[in-house]
């Protein structure tokens, strides 16, 4: 592994002048991080548009024959705060009358979209006076648009081999013999972790203005504690529960190669943030519980048969009538006569009483009744459930919250524990949940 790192800034650390100058000065601050992969300057505050919104919104215009001067406009005036505010002398007439001559000839909506990756990349390189390095050369995608993985990291890792210190555009890479091509939107991160992975870094970082991720939600409790550390496989768990911190496929990306992630605040960068690893640090000081989280509005469908225990094929009968719709269920859990399935999904509620009778033909069950308020609350750590006494903390910390448990499961990985509890008691036992397993354990 390189002991360098590979820093992805998102749109709100290049948004203006004076984000561009606090970015550059974070990029300076380690000499490690050699290679910073950029998104397009973002929004500046609440309901602005981002650079690649006008950019996608000047070539619907293009292509609508509608005027679309004043949009692409809007972009150049982004661009010249920038380099006015920076003190440099680009030449941002020549890039936008390339974005126009793109255009004209037919380049399609991905090849003017990423432009602002690709401008914003270059004015940061004058700045700090780094190398540019076209991402054009670096990510590949076969000609179905696919990403063609091997194809960039061997060349991600040939062209940037004898490169001391880069900015590299996010969010687009190369279909060869065709042109350019863009991830989703957000894609920058993905090509963040491409790098990463093509070079072997010892780290790979993800500056935002949004992330950072608290051991509990902080509208339910406020100013929580934040996970300093956490698995990439605690991290899905997250994921499921809904907190969104980096997209799955960036995390593959990097887990295979076992490239610890560090998410960072750019209005906070003394705050070390968030590393996500294989493995927990040493001196992560962490207790069991790496977090709370939770989701409302589940439904519980409870089977009971007679016998049930002793039938087969009972599992691909019921859960046969959910695949057929494509519903997924979330947590089964079975008991001797009987089964309950945890889910979340419009297509149950719209063919409920459907459902209902043809699991009860297909199985003769004797009774079926749906919950409809629950919520699942998750107790995420891995080790969770082999520490010794940890359902006693559990259940007194529910007990005396007063709240009743609808259902447990426990994962069989042992990453989490889940609970199932009424909607009505969501917050209380989130709130009694945090202090019993993650605030008292930090004070003793
Ligand atoms: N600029 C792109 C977008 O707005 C990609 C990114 O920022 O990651 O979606």
């Amino acid at each position: 592994m390189g002991n360098f790192i590979v820093s992805k800034f998102g749109g709100s650390a290049l948004a203006d002048s004076e984000m561009v100058k606090k970015t550059a000065e974070i990029i300076k601050s380690d000499p490690a991080r050699k290679f910073i992969v950029v998104s397009a300057p973002g929004r500046r505050f609440k309901n602005d548009l981002r650079v690649t919104d006008l950019l996608y919104l000047t070539h619907s215009r293009f292509k609508g024959r509608e005027n679309y001067d004043e949009t692409l406009n809007q972009v150049k005036e982004r661009f010249v705060e920038i380099i006015n505010g920076l003190g440099i002398n680009f030449d941002i007439e020549a890039e936008i009358a390339e974005v126009k001559r793109n255009m004209l000839s037919g380049k399609t909506t991905e090849e003017i979209a990423c432009r602002g990756e690709y401008i914003m990349a270059k004015i940061l390189s004058l700045y700090l006076d780094w190398q540019f390095v076209d991402s054009a050369e670096l990510i590949y995608f076969k000609i179905d648009g696919e990403l063609d993985l091997t194809k960039t990291l061997e060349r991600s890792a040939m062209r940037l081999r004898n490169v001391e210190r880069a900015i590299i555009p996010g969010f687009y890479g190369s279909i060869p013999g065709v042109g350019l091509k863009t991830f989703p939107r957000g894609g920058g991160d993905t090509s963040g972790a491409l790098i990463a992975r093509a070079l072997k870094a010892e780290l790979y970082e993800k500056w935002s203005e949004t992330t950072e991720v608290y051991t509990v939600d902080p509208s339910i409790v406020p100013d929580p504690h934040k996970i300093r550390n956490v698995t990439y496989m605690e991290l899905r768990e997250l994921t499921y529960m809904g907190i969104k911190v980096i997209y799955e496929d960036v995390i593959a990306l990097l887990q295979s190669e076992k490239i610890p992630i560090s998410i960072r605040n750019i209005y906070n960068p003394a705050d070390k943030g968030t590393r996500i690893s294989e493995e927990l640090p040493e001196n992560s000081h962490r207790t069991v519980a790496a977090c709370i989280a939770g989701q409302r509005h589940y439904k519980a469908v409870r089977i009971e048969k007679f016998g049930l225990n002793k039938m087969h094929g009972i599992g691909e009968k019921i859960f046969g009538i959910f695949a057929r719709r494509s519903i997924s269920c979330e947590h089964y859990i079975s008991g001797i006569y009987n089964f309950c399935i945890i889910l979340r999904n419009m297509v149950f509620d719209l063919n409920r009483a459907q459902i209902i009778d043809e699991i009860k033909s297909a199985i003769s069950a004797e009774s079926i009744t749906v919950e409809n308020d629950i919520s699942l609350i998750a107790i995420i750590g891995k080790g969770m459930g082999t520490v010794k006494g940890i359902f006693a903390k559990i259940f007194d910390a529910i007990a005396a919250a007063d709240v009743k448990i609808r259902m447990i499961s426990q994962g069989a990985d042992d990453l989490n524990i889940v609970l199932g509890v009424r909607d009505a008691d969501f917050e209380k036992t989130i709130k009694a949940l945090y202090d019993a397993m993650i605030l008292s354990e930090k004070e003793n």
